[in-house]
């Protein structure tokens, strides 16, 4: 099985007993290594290291990847997103597209709602 590192990097600032390691006498504080972790794509122990790591890194990880330097626009060919209404009256679940931006509803079966992969959404 293979551990990985916390990427955090304060994680081994943090004092908690599975975090001291080593031989008696030169224990250390050491970053986290798990089997598993739970937080940003299984890159940190908790959220406490994600957001050491955002606070530190996130400006020079954006300016990489590429800042956004206007607005996205979600457009009505776009904007669908499912819900559904329980109504008391006739005791029935109705499944429905709503459009965000012009309000059109369409009617959905149980199948489509449920299907991840149906969408009016031309772009998902
Ligand atoms: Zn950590």
């Amino acid at each position: 099985m293979t551990l990985k590192l916390c990427q955090g990097p304060a994680c081994h600032t943090y004092i908690t007993k599975d975090r001291l390691k080593g031989p008696a006498g030169s224990k250390t504080y050491q970053t986290r290594r798990r089997s598993h972790m739970y937080y940003g794509k299984g890159n940190f122990c908790s959220m406490q290291c994600y957001n050491d790591w955002a606070e530190t890194f996130s400006d020079r990880a954006i300016d990489y990847f590429g800042r956004l330097t206007e607005p996205k626009h979600l457009t009505e060919e776009n904007a669908w997103v499912k819900q559904y209404d329980w109504r008391q009256s006739d005791q029935e679940t109705y499944y429905v597209y709503v459009n965000g931006i012009t309000n059109e509803r369409r009617p959905l079966t149980e199948d489509q709602f449920r299907d991840s992969n149906y969408t009016l959404n031309e772009r998902g």
